[in-house]
């Protein structure tokens, strides 16, 4: 499982999974919308939030859920200021959006 939450002064705005359950509403085919970008487009209100992202195994243990590039684009293009992402063992990583170039 792949959970994904967006926080802003200390308030939960958008929460995303990445179910392989569930497809895209627009998508024609089984297609998997990653949890990032889900909870992009739970809320407009993301300039300057976190995002934190976890994955767990399915047993049980937290993994690695550094975001992939495509997401990492559209993170950095939402405002966000900074991810915080599960890197198992109970350690987190840290981007800060703002070391990321645009494009
Ligand atoms: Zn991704």
């Amino acid at each position: 499982m792949f959970g994904a939450i967006v926080v802003k002064s200390g308030r939960i705005v958008s929460t995303g999974t990445n179910n392989p359950q569930k497809t895209h509403p627009r998508a024609g085919y089984p297609r998997r919308i990653h949890a990032e970008i889900q909870v992009l487009l739970g809320t407009d209100d993301l300039k300057g939030a976190t995002m934190y992202l976890v994955r767990v195994t399915n047993g049980g243990k937290e993994a690695l859920s550094k975001p992939c590039q495509n997401c990492l684009r559209e993170i950095k293009k939402s405002g966000l200021k900074s991810v915080i992402f599960s890197m198992g063992k109970g350690e987190y990583g840290k981007i800060d959006l703002r070391d990321v170039a645009p494009n």
